[in-house]
């Protein structure tokens, strides 16, 4: 197994105060959209379970408003 194979296993959620395993990587631009507070370091953000869940929720909401608005 390389190392970049593991990544996805091994990596802590990129939240602050949360570091639970991560179960995706996400593009950090992205993750930043729900999660301002992020740190702009690095490319991409491991998310654990349940901060996964709350991107997905916030991005859908952001979607949705932003239909609304245009
Ligand atoms: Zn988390």
């Amino acid at each position: 197994m390389t190392p970049s194979e593991a990544v996805a296993d091994t990596t802590p959620c990129a939240i602050a105060g949360c570091g639970g395993p991560s179960v995706r990587s996400l593009a950090r631009t992205e993750v930043r959209k729900a999660f301002p507070q992020l740190s702009e370091e690095g490319r991409r953000a491991p998310l654990c379970k349940d901060h996964y869940k709350q991107w997905k929720k916030a991005t859908k909401e952001a979607r949705a408003l932003d239909r609304l608005g245009w």
